[in-house]
């Protein structure tokens, strides 16, 4: 009898230590930061015109702005690579933004972990060397309806990320960003002419509005990405 019992605890052990190692999800995915902290993040995105990036780190640095970058991958030149480390240098994040742009909510999960593992592939070969990224933006905010524990979820965390990062203020006019961004407040730009102009604009106005314009890992308090500069 008590063979027994001690059989039914050891299963009983059994069954929840295997229910302990199951993830309740996989990722996690914000639009925004803490709305009690007067801290915003600007994200610029794409970089279809990656030759604007010096001055975007210009406007930003005048205005002590951390831009969070996410540039697709075949965007990413091996002839910009001192650009790139330049903004890595100054305080900037980058982030992985697909290789091509792909609507990764219709692709295949061989598909979603190489157009990410690819764009790492790109980044490092135009930096010389690893940057491992810590954030994921998907590319239209595709496959965010997915959630956090789905397939499409468990993708995106196979190929090495937990952090997905949306945005809650996206538009080109200056007038509708300042209208829009509140405490925690994530921007969505694009890296063009159009969109560098927009941020002129906005930066001298929200740094007169007290905020302090962070980067994503900042913003969310997560682990920053990790630069293995040789
Ligand atoms: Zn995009």
């Amino acid at each position: 009898m008590r063979r027994l019992l001690a059989l039914i605890l050891l299963c009983c052990l059994a069954v929840t230590g295997g229910l302990a190692e199951e993830r309740t999800k996989y990722i996690t995915q914000y639009t925004n930061g803490s709305r009690d902290e007067k801290r915003i993040a600007v994200t610029v995105d794409d970089w279809f015109e990656p030759e604007m990036l010096g001055e975007f780190l210009d406007v930003a640095d005048e205005y002590g702005c951390k831009l969070t970058l996410y540039p697709i991958g075949i965007n990413v030149l091996e002839r910009d690579g001192a650009v790139w480390q330049r903004a890595i240098d100054e305080g900037h994040e980058i982030g992985n933004h697909s290789n091509t742009h792909k609507n990764l909510d219709k692709a295949s999960r061989d598909s979603i972990i190489a157009q990410l593992n690819n764009m790492e592939k790109r980044l490092e070969k135009a930096l010389g060397h690893p940057y491992v990224m810590n954030t994921v933006r998907y590319p239209y905010g595709a496959g965010r309806h997915r959630g956090t524990r789905s397939a499409f979820a468990k993708a995106i965390y196979d190929a090495g990320y937990e952090h997905a990062v949306l945005w809650d203020v996206d538009s080109t006019d200056p007038k509708d960003i300042l209208r829009d961004t509140q405490n925690g407040s994530i921007i969505l730009l694009h890296g063009r002419k159009k969109d560098l102009r927009a941020l002129k604009t906005i930066l001298p106005e929200l740094q007169a509005r007290g905020y302090e314009m962070v980067t994503v890992s900042q913003l969310l308090g997560i682990s920053p990405p990790a630069d293995d500069q040789p």
